[in-house]
């Protein structure tokens, strides 16, 4: 089996600058979503900064470890170094990313892949014509919803929708969520930010990924939706399609 991807990002049309990053190196089967935060200046380099430690480092040779044991490292890092400079630099002081990360098996997506995430960036599968959300927001509105104390549509609305419970580069460590997969021929997978998923309806994602075989146009028809929805947020697609 081989992979390919296709990736956009937009600044939106309320914001003045991109705080989303994404990274994918197909040779590696390493693609990353990351949605910074912190201010401006902050957020841009937390997002960039994790996107740039994980990708490095599952570039390299694992060594001893295990692929699953490289991507905890990996994302340890990552939240090491952001929360070093954040404390280094008073201007990026509290800074921060989500970080979501589909890590293909060795072969270009043979074998089982990983999925990791820490915040609300998501991951979505596309199989057999249904799309499955495969990470759960780290959020505290998700949280609510899953403990049955609001629903969907309050926490739409909810003023505190934004806000985060898990991310990296804002706490010591962090506990990053793996889920391992098996991988089919045909599945895509979507990497995205919150303002895509936002401003998009998840049976229009599942129309876009299913619309035919050119990624390219997948991924900008995505971030174009997200835009004449009202692209109130910085919105990210990586789709990555198993041949
Ligand atoms: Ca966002």
């Amino acid at each position: 089996m081989t992979a390919k991807a296709a990736a956009r990002t937009s600044t939106g049309r309320v914001r003045s600058s991109n705080e989303d990053a994404f990274g994918l190196r197909l040779e590696h089967g390493i693609y990353i979503v990351c949605d910074g935060m912190g201010g401006a200046a902050g957020g841009e380099i937390a997002s960039r900064m994790a996107a740039d430690v994980v990708l490095e480092r599952m570039s390299a040779e694992p060594g001893e470890l295990s692929r699953r044991e490289q991507l905890h490292e990996a994302i340890a890092e990552a939240n090491r170094l952001v929360l070093e400079r954040a404390e280094r630099e008073p201007g990026l002081y509290g800074m921060g990313t989500t970080l979501v990360a589909l890590l293909l098996g060795a072969d270009a997506g043979a074998g089982p892949a990983l999925v990791a995430h820490a915040g609300d960036s998501r991951c979505y599968l596309l199989r057999g014509g249904e799309l499955k959300r495969v990470t759960q927001d780290h959020s505290l509105v998700d949280e609510q919803i899953r403990l049955g104390t609001m629903t969907a549509e309050e926490a739409a609305r909810s003023p505190f929708r934004s806000v985060i419970t898990r991310a990296i580069g804002t706490q010591p460590s962090v506990t990053e969520d793996v889920l391992k997969m098996e991988v089919a021929q045909g599945d895509v997978f979507l990497l995205c930010s919150d303002g895509l998923t936002r401003e998009v309806d998840e049976d229009v994602i599942a129309r876009v990924l299913g619309a035919g075989d050119d990624l390219e146009r997948a991924a900008q028809t995505l971030v174009d939706a997200a835009n004449e929805a009202g692209g109130r947020d910085n919105v990210t697609a990586v789709v990555v399609r198993i041949e």
